[in-house]
């Protein structure tokens, strides 16, 4: 039996044991790579979410340290975030053949460690980078249309990024994706302060008398 996240003292505690779950679930697929379950402080707030690791993920059992991987570290600097300060992980948490896209399958089968990965951390900003990401929240989202804008998925804000591969490959994306991150600091501003008040108003005795507010586009 798995035990809600609050009763653990900690959430590293809790990604911890949720790690130890995963690695013991032979039934997901692509046993034959490592299992990159995830890095970075789960408290910062901040939660990046790529598709699967590659190559050099796998072989360093660490979500996002190739070329792609360089470019997210490169470009969490220009806006003064420490790659350790924010949490880092994929949906498919273990290496497709050839780097091929993960499958609608394979998705759907490590959806639900994601998913307590996302209730553990409860980040303020959830940042899926690419549309594999970015679907698996807002599923019919464009990427090239909506990303960088703000959205709600449940209770938390997520602001869909170009993946850092495409940028690679693409100078124009790569400006867009520079524009995108210069207006996270901000908008983590503006949405830990909003949640914070949403919080304090949840937990007034007078919430009964307030209408609720809709989630919705931003
Ligand atoms: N691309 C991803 O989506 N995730 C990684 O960890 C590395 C590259």
């Amino acid at each position: 039996m798995t035990m809600p996240p609050h009763q653990y003292s900690s959430k590293r505690e809790a990604l911890e044991k949720l790690e130890f779950e995963i690695r013991g679930d032979i039934s997901l697929p692509l046993q034959e790579s490592n299992l990159v379950f995830g890095e970075g402080n789960p408290d910062g707030e901040v939660l990046f979410i790529g598709e699967a690791p590659g190559y050099y993920e796998n072989i360093e059992q660490r979500p996002f340290v190739g070329r792609s991987g360089q470019l997210l570290t490169e470009l969490l600097k220009t806006i003064g975030w420490k790659r350790e300060g924010v949490y880092i992980t994929n949906i498919v948490k273990r290496r497709p053949p050839e780097n091929r896209d993960p499958t609608p399958e394979e998705i759907t089968l490590y959806a639900p460690y994601l998913l307590r990965q996302v209730e553990i951390i409860h980040p303020k900003l959830i940042l899926p980078l690419g549309r594999f990401s970015m679907n698996f929240f807002l599923p019919t989202a464009k990427i090239s249309r909506d990303q960088g804008k703000v959205f709600w998925w449940k209770e938390f804000v997520v602001i869909p990024l170009y993946h850092p591969a495409a940028a690679l490959r693409s100078a124009e994306v790569k400006g867009e994706l520079e524009k995108s991150f210069c207006t996270l600091p901000a908008l983590r501003e503006r949405y830990a302060e909003f949640l914070k008040e949403r919080s304090l108003i949840e937990e007034s005795p007078e919430k009964e008398n307030m209408g609720e507010s809709q989630p919705g586009l931003f």
